[in-house]
This record gives structure tokens, sequence and C-alpha cells, in this order.
């Protein structure tokens, strides 16, 4: 009977096992550490629980308010998508220690058979892969499949065994805090960003609701590894009002790779979520395109089980992949290039929040997935609103300028 070695049982790894299950495949799921929780915020789309058929209670907090702050300006709105509905219109905050393990242990439910080991290279050959793992006893074996899919993360083995670099990438720290019940109540449905140099150079800084507790973070782009935990300290200062009575009761870092890799698919290898490159640029949101490209290349590999060839599963897994989202990479990519770099565009950024239309747009395309063009009347509002915006701040900036030249000349 076929097999397939699917490496790292986080969210990526574990929907391709559910998937490969389901689909009657014969699975191995090897984990390097399965008491790892993966550092992260935690927000997913409400969408996951349906596509995914998950439990709502793996929600900590349903956050229906978004608050988006720059230096200067303060924007807070409602999660609302164009077509409102309650049951949807949210951004549901996880613990990933209990929504990971929920979809693991389905998976080994459904039939994955667990291993508890470190993958250490694998080896392709033209009948099948050789991966070689260490247990936690520091004992070698061997396990011999069809086929492997990486989903193995930032670092990926897979993706070194492959031959391939690693990715550019982003760093995120992140302290959880436990918060008195009164300094809880503000958070209780609230998820703030916040831009700016102090706290986040090039990406941007939060505060996300859990059941006891809020995880306040900051991103850096490359080469700012350095500076993460000073810009931590920056927000914690910055929000010590909130903040301040708080209990640090866990701190979390990891990278996050910056681009997408150029082939998802190899021969008789996948990579998915973090190790295929595929978070959001903008957002750093990676848990659903994790468990979408988990579920896409099981699919695909148990499609080619007697041939996974790389023409093969980029047929099935890498062209509906990229026909169906690259548009969304591509768009979060410009609005980041946009929106973050630099005090103009974050103040611009900031401001655009408060528009209605940005705001359906923002949650129509973060709650299903999918960027529609919107209708040219809005394209139109849009675009004017950008303008008058882009050139209200340029002048006050410039008049900023010279007021403060002219002061220290003076
Ligand atoms: C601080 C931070 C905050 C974030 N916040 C959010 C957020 O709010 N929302 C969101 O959607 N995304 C967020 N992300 C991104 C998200 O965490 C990732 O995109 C997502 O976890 C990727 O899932 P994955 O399954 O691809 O890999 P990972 O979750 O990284 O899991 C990889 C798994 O592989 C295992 N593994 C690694 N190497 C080996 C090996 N050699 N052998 C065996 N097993 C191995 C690991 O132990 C792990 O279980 C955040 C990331 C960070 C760093």
């Amino acid at each position: 009977m076929s097999r397939v070695l699917v490496v790292g049982s986080s969210v990526g790894g574990s929907t391709a096992a559910n998937t490969l299950r389901d689909l009657g495949v014969e699975t191995i799921l090897l984990e390097r550490d399965l008491n790892y929780v993966k550092p992260c915020g935690g927000a997913v789309p409400p969408r996951v629980f349906s596509d995914w058929d998950l439990p709502h209670d793996l929600i900590d907090r349903k956050v229906t308010i978004a608050v988006v702050c720059s230096p200067r300006h303060y924007s807070e709105f409602p999660v609302l998508s164009s077509h409102p509905a309650p049951e949807t219109d949210f951004i549901a905050m996880v613990r990933r220690e209990k929504f990971d393990r929920y979809i693991r242990d389905r998976a080994v439910r459904k039939g994955a058979e667990l291993i508890e080991g470190k993958l250490e290279h694998v080896e392709f050959g033209p009948r099948g892969i050789r991966a070689t793992y260490e247990d936690k006893r520091n004992k070698t074996h061997i396990i011999e499949a069809d086929a492997v899919i990486g989903a193995d993360g930032a670092y990926s083995t897979v993706a070194k065994s492959l031959g391939l670099e690693r990715l550019p990438m982003a760093v995120a720290y992140q302290e959880r805090i436990r918060l008195p019940a009164h300094a809880m109540t503000y958070w209780e449905k609230r998820a703030a960003l916040y831009l700016g140099d102090d706290v986040s150079p090039d990406l941007y800084a939060w505060v996300f609701p859990k059941y006891d507790h809020v995880a306040a973070g900051i991103g850096a782009g490359a080469g700012k590894t350095k500076a993460a935990r000073q810009l931590l300290a920056n927000l914690k200062h910055k929000l010590r009002d909130q903040l301040g009575e708080g209990l640090s009761v866990k701190f979390e870092a990891h990278h996050l790779p910056m681009h997408p890799r150029k082939h998802l698919s190899y021969d008789r290898a996948a990579l998915v979520g973090d190790a295929a490159g595929l978070v959001q640029q903008t957002s750093g949101e990676g848990i659903y395109w994790a468990m979408k490209s988990g579920e896409m290349a099981a699919r695909a590999i148990a499609k080619h089980l007697d041939a996974p060839t790389a023409a093969n599963l980029r047929q099935d897994y890498d062209a509906p992949w990229w026909k169906a989202y690259r548009p969304t990479y591509l768009f979060l990519a410009f609005l980041q290039r946009i929106s973050y770099n630099g005090d103009l565009q974050r103040e611009i950024f900031a401001k655009m929040c408060d528009d209605p239309d940005v705001q359906r747009l923002t949650f129509d395309g973060y709650l299903t997935k999918h960027i529609e063009p919107a209708p040219w009347t809005v394209q139109m509002r849009i675009t004017r609103h950008w303008l008058s915006t882009a050139v209200h701040e340029w002048m006050r900036q410039q008049k900023e300028k010279t007021s403060s030249s002219s002061a220290s000349s003076g």
C-alpha cells in the first residue's frame, strides 16, 4: 500500500494528515516535539471552523471591534463585511496549544500514525523517499514512503533536503500578559494594530485578546532581529495604561517567511504553510494558508500516488493554488509597501481605516479569502478619499517640518 510522510504536526501538517486519511491514504505524521506550541497571535477568520468542521469551543474570544493606531491617528471600527452576518462577522482568537492539538488528535483518530522525532534529512529516489529522523533518546530511525509533505515551518528540513535556500525572514516577538478582570474588559471584543517606527519600522505591532490574557507582539522585517526586544518594550510602554497591571506569563519569538517559494511541489514532495512561504506579507496571517495548502497538497498527492512527479503535483497543487490566491498575495504585498513604510504612509493608512468602504473591502477579503474588484463607484470613492487624505497629510507634514526648522534656526 502507498503511504505518505507528513513532517510537522502543526496546523498545516495536521490538516494534510486529516485530508490524506479522509482519502484512505496510509499516513505517518512526524513531529519533533509533541508539546511544542507555535508562537502565534492566534487570529483566524471564522471560515476556518466551517471549512474544516472545527468546533467553536476552540475559540477563546470573538473580536468584533478592530483598532488601527498610527502615531497621530486612532481608528476604531466594527468587523463587518458587505453581507453582515453576526455568525461570521468576527475575528476568532484561538490558543495554538488547544487549536493545533485538536486537529492533530483528529488526524490520529482517523488513523494517521503519529511519531515523535526530529527529521534529519530526506533522500529522494526514483521509487520513493527515505527519511531519517532522531527520536527523543537520540536514536536514529528510517521511514520509507512514496511522497513527503513538508509542513515543518519556516526552517523546513524538507525544503533543505530538496536543496532549497532559506527564505528571507521577518521576526515576530510576542508576550502573553495576564490582566486583572477589570483591565481585560477593554480587550474582550477588541483587537488592535499599532503602526510606527517605535514599535515596528516596517510591519506592525498588535494586541490580541485570549481567554484570560492578551498577546502583545511586534513584527520586524529582515535584519531587525536585534531591535525586536526593544520594539516590544516600546509597545508595552506605549500601552502602559491598558497593560500596566498585567503579569507577563510567556514570551515567544519566531521567524516568518517574507515571500512564497517559486514552486510548492517537487518530485515526490510538496511544501505547505510556512515551509512554502505562504504567510501573508502584510498581515503575517499564516494559519488559514497553512491549512488550505495542507489540504490542497494532500489532495494532489493522493491523486498522483502512483506518479507523484513535480509536473503532476504542480498541475494539481501549485496551479490551482496560484489561480485562486495570486491576486490576494499580490494585493497584500502592494498594501504593505504603501501602508507601513514611513510616517506619511502610516498616517494615510490609519485614516483610510475610518472609511466604511475600506472597512468592508478589508473584511470581505479577510473573512472570505477572495479578493473581488470593488464596483467602480466604490473604487472612485476610495481613490478620491485616498488622494485627499494623502495631500492633506503631506501638507501637514511639510508645515510641521517648516515650523520645526524655523524654530531651530530662530
Ligand atoms: C509571533 C507570531 C504571531 C503570529 N500570529 C498569527 C496570527 O495571529 N494569525 C495567523 O493566521 N498567523 C499568525 N502567525 C503565522 C502562523 O503562526 C504560521 O503561519 C503558521 O503557524 C504556519 O503553520 P505551519 O503548519 O506551516 O508551520 P508551523 O506552525 O511553524 O509548524 C511547524 C511544525 O513542524 C515541526 N517541525 C519543525 N521542524 C521539524 C523537524 N525537523 N522534524 C519534525 N517536525 C518538525 C514543528 O515542531 C511544528 O510543529 C504568527 C506567527 C508568529 C511567529
